[in-house]
């Protein structure tokens, strides 16, 4: 039995940066597992997202970027 032991999930940490202004506007976790298995069934990717940049003050794409530092 593997009770008690620690869940650790393929989940990643990743920054959201704009494509506009390039810069970082958000900080999201996503399943790295599910992303793949998306891909490879509807053959969309979660990213690009559309999300708001208070930089810009407007709705703009958002690059995934893995790099956090
Ligand atoms: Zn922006």
């Amino acid at each position: 039995m593997a009770a008690g032991k620690k869940k650790k999930g393929p989940r990643q940490a990743a920054g959201l940066q704009c494509s506009d202004c390039k810069s970082f506007g958000y900080i999201t976790e996503y399943n790295k597992n599910n992303e793949i298995l998306k891909k490879q069934t509807t053959n969309e990717s979660t990213f690009p997202l559309n999300k708001f940049c208070s930089v810009c003050r407007k709705r703009t794409a958002h690059k995934l970027m893995k790099k956090l530092k």
